[in-house]
């Protein structure tokens, strides 16, 4: 088994909803046993014009999917769950990104792990930490710890809602 970390976000038709259904579909992924699950967290959006804020949570998965078959089963729940590709960062329904896989460094066309943008978000890392402890160390060798140091809360807010499982 891997272990992979996988980030959730929504801010569109009843957010915490929309993520504890995600945590059930990927509960149920095969193959795959879901280890962990964050608590959900409130965060601004980032992106174009005037958005809902996001619900934001992370979830350990130990699976023996290869990255690009969890890939497309995380794709599968998004469109399950109406997500609809439009605008860049848009508003969405349901976002389902690989944050890591194992210790692989991944750089293709569809697929980039760790995820690049992992560093700096603060709706990520927090909750990463909640699932994987501060010691855990990203395959470049930073230990999560950290990088948390670096990363202000700012108006990340905990909701201390349990999305399930
Ligand atoms: P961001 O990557 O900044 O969080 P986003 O999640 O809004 O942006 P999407 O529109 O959901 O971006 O995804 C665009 C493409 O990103 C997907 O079609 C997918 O192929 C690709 N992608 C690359 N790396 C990853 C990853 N680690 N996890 C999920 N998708 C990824
Ligand atoms: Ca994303
Ligand atoms: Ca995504």
């Amino acid at each position: 088994m891997i272990t992979t970390y996988i980030g959730l976000g929504s801010n569109l038709l009843h957010p915490l909803e929309q993520l504890r259904n995600a945590v059930r579909a990927i509960a149920a992924l095969p193959q795959s046993r879901l280890a962990a699950v964050s608590t959900a967290y409130r965060s601004r959006a980032v992106g174009p014009g005037e958005q809902p804020d996001y619900l934001n949570a992370v979830l350990r998965l130990e699976t023996t999917l290869e990255p690009g078959q969890l890939l497309a089963a995380l794709q599968d729940i998004e469109r399950a769950q109406g997500r609809e590709r439009s605008v860049r960062w848009g508003p969405r329904t349901l976002d389902l990104d690989i944050l890591l896989y194992g210790d692989a460094l991944i750089d293709s066309p569809a697929l980039t792990i760790p995820h690049p943008a992992l560093h700096t978000r603060n709706f990520v890392l927090y909750p990463l930490e909640e699932v994987s402890g501060p010691d855990l160390r990203l395959p470049a060798g930073d230990r999560l710890g950290n990088l948390l140091d670096q990363c202000p809360r700012g108006e990340l807010a905990a909701t201390g809602l349990h999305l399930g499982q």
